[in-house]
């Protein structure tokens, strides 16, 4: 995050992977309940983040990881999971993706930051992440049809969209938005 910036419960967030070559996405929902799955005690973080990860990309690296002592997360496959924002970003560059941006500024933004839909209110958006996370009903994790962003997405607004699956982050913005629109548009919404 650029300095001065404040997170709110129900931004979504993005953070940098392999040195930038992928993104990351999750949604910041503030307060969170963990388990220590050792004595079964709960305890209430307050920089919880709900996320989408997949097995490749996330669970079969990180397995070696020890646990987390603040959320208690231990990589162990794929699926929704609420964990502390250290273990999201892991120390990486972290990001806001911001919505109800203009479709000029859109244009010239890095694809997978920002999109020009505007998204629910911040408690919705908190509760359909909890919803998700506690049903476990995403589907299986797809690193180009069904992925962190894709959740992320249908979170803050109820459609799934991924610009940078199929298309890397390089390309500009319109031209991504433009042609992942018309690929994807019969598959995901
Ligand atoms: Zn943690």
């Amino acid at each position: 995050m650029a300095t001065g910036q404040v997170l709110n419960p129900g931004d979504h967030i993005y953070t940098e992977c392999l040195g930038g070559s992928y993104y990351h996405h999750g949604i910041y929902v503030g307060r969170g309940l963990v388990t220590n799955p050792n004595t079964g005690k709960t305890r209430t973080i307050t920089n919880a983040v709900i996320h989408f990860l997949g097995l490749d990309k996330e669970g079969k690296v990180k397995k070696t990881k020890p646990q987390c002592q603040t959320c208690f997360y231990k990589p162990k496959g794929s699926g929704i999971v609420l964990t502390c924002l250290d273990c999201f970003h892991e120390g990486n560059g972290l990001y806001r993706y911001e919505y109800d941006v203009s479709l000029l500024s859109f244009t010239f933004k890095t694809s997978g930051s920002c999109t020009p839909w505007s998204c629910y209110d911040p408690n919705t958006v908190i509760k359909r992440a909890y919803d998700y996370l506690r049903d476990q009903n995403f589907g299986d994790y797809n690193f180009v049809f069904n992925n962190c962003e894709h959740f992320a997405t249908k979170c803050k607004m109820g459609k799934a969209r991924c610009n940078q699956a199929l298309w890397g982050t390089g390309l500009p913005g319109a031209l991504v938005y433009n042609v992942t629109r018309r690929l994807t548009k019969d598959i995901l919404w």
